[in-house]
């Protein structure tokens, strides 16, 4: 008796023990950042175009960020800002021409000050050398969907396969030689579904039965939006034939804006295997010659908006393939609760509206960027919140909930509070943006979004004003700046717009006429 008895103590202790060191245990966290991946793509936003059950589980399990938006809507400073929590100007990368200068205070150098093991697999696009990971092994630059290039200690790598397999593959390989011997910081960041969008030879045939339908707003004229008039980004008149819609047509005409396309597309299929390629040319010989039978430019216009869906969603059926490995790999290890697990988008995308497909404007798709947060242990699931939450507010959240002093001069919020409550009274009412890069006929902007309003500033090189009601005018058509009755609102809106220049320190924005 007096045995069993000291047995059952035994373990009674040890429970208790194990319990006191779960709730003790350090978070493990894992960022998983996708490229252009627009939140019209994904069925946790209520998408109709695709279902992504994997991407869902991480909000169905944690919160969903409604309203989450980007500080400057481009990959590289996306990025910076996501290392550094501070807004362009106080990082330095403000456009993708830029180096990041590693030698600042960075989300991976606080959390191995702190104990862990840090890792970036896949998607790096700072140009310098990456600091603060105790691994790295990135793409080099934008890099490429098959059998992919690797940097890794200087040193270049190819992979056998398809991309997205390729770093979910390397990142499960470091998280079960790092799990057993500290906690581990993880940024696994995919290239998908960045243009040109190249699909995994498996889903080729996907999408085919689908008729994908023009947005309402495809054909939108600009009328009153000077910077939109001059951008170089629509469907209609700069996709590539061949690079974004993979027509092997050698009397197609070049396009003066996308001129390298054609070459840019052959060095991609160069990279398949023989008999990947066979694959890959049986898939889009019949879609030349659907495309030979087209008549009209509206005709065309169609066709290659339909191609670019069809390619769009295969390669975010793909990423979402693969976050569920990363998801069930957590549930097989017994790693699901203790590990934080974000996923976001570096900033949202057009997929037709206004006529566009790429990012960049302050206008909602681009403007808003898809983000949920997992993390049973420490708060539960099923939430939703549309809080005005940013990018830059994701350093302080991870620090927090890992028990982590937040550095001062960071300049985002802790979203802890929200996550574990689910309200925080003292969030931001208005949002701060500023876009800084000039390339494919962009002007730079900067702008302010309040719950009702939306006032942007375009000055270089178009130098003019918009205001959108956002009530009225949720699809930002209607430029109202010049219309009397809003004179006074717009007056208060340009205060606003100066204390968040003051707040966040933007001297240079400030001195913009
Ligand atoms: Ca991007």
């Amino acid at each position: 008796m007096l045995t069993q008895f000291n047995f059952r103590a035994f373990f009674l202790l040890l429970f208790s023990a194990l319990m006191a060191n779960a709730q003790t245990k350090k978070p493990n966290v894992i960022v998983i950042m996708s490229d252009d991946h627009a939140y019209q793509a994904i069925s946790a936003y209520g998408s109709k175009l695709i279902s992504t059950p994997n991407i869902d589980r991480i909000a169905k399990d944690g919160m969903l960020m409604k309203e989450a938006a980007v500080t400057n809507s481009v990959c590289s400073p996306s990025r910076a800002v996501l290392l550094t929590g501070k807004y362009s100007h106080m990082n330095g990368m403000k456009d993708n021409g830029t180096y990041f200068n590693g030698a600042q205070e960075t989300l991976p150098k606080i959390y191995r000050a702190n104990g862990y093991r840090t890792a970036i697999v896949g998607k790096w696009h700072l140009f310098s050398t990456p600091t603060g990971f105790d691994y790295w092994n990135i793409l080099p630059d934008q890099g490429n969907y098959y059998n992919p290039k690797f940097k890794k200690d200087g040193k270049d790598t190819v992979y056998t396969g398809y991309v997205t397999d390729v770093i979910t593959d390397m990142a499960l390989d470091w998280i079960g030689k790092t799990k057993d011997k500290a906690p581990f910081f993880l940024m696994l960041h995919h290239k998908a579904p960045h243009r040109n969008v190249m699909p995994p030879l498996k889903y080729l045939d996907k999408f085919n039965d689908r008729q994908f339908k023009l947005p309402s707003n495809f054909y939108d004229d600009y009328a009153g939006r000077k910077a939109l008039q001059i951008q170089q980004v629509t469907m209609k008149d700069h996709l590539d034939i061949r690079y974004d819609s993979k027509i092997p047509c050698d009397t197609c005409p070049i396009n003066p804006i996308n001129n390298w396309a054609p070459a840019e597309y052959q060095r991609e299929i160069e990279r398949l295997t023989p008999a990947e390629r066979q694959v890959w040319d049986a898939a889009f010989l019949k879609e030349y010659e659907l495309f030979k039978t087209l008549k009209t430019k509206d005709e065309i216009v169609r066709f290659q908006f339909q191609r670019y869906m069809e390619d769009y969603l295969r390669v975010v059926n793909s990423l979402d393939d693969n976050i569920g490995r990363v998801l069930r790999y957590l549930d097989e290890n017994h790693l699901s609760e203790n590990t934080i697990v974000v996923y976001m988008s570096d900033q949202g995308f057009y997929l037709g509206e206004h006529g566009l497909y790429d990012k960049r404007f302050m206008y909602t798709e681009s403007f808003r960027t898809p983000m949920m947060i997992r993390y049973p242990e420490g708060f539960k699931g099923n939430q939703k919140t549309g809080a005005y939450v940013l990018n830059l507010d994701m350093a302080p959240t991870l620090l927090d909930l890992s028990g982590i002093a937040v550095p001062n001069d960071m300049q985002g919020q802790s979203m802890k509070t929200l996550l574990t409550t689910g309200k925080d009274e003292s969030w931001r009412k208005e949002i701060y943006y500023h876009y800084y890069e000039k390339s494919f006929g962009l002007t730079r902007h900067y702008g302010i979004k309040t719950k009702r309003y939306k006032l942007i500033h375009f000055y270089d090189p178009v130098n003019s004003w918009e205001l959108y009601d956002l009530k009225k005018d949720p699809k930002e058509m209607h430029n109202v700046y010049d219309e009397p009755k809003y004179a006074s609102l717009i007056a208060e809106l340009k205060e606003k717009l100066r204390a968040l220049q003051i707040k966040y320190k933007d001297t240079e924005g400030l001195k913009i006429k």
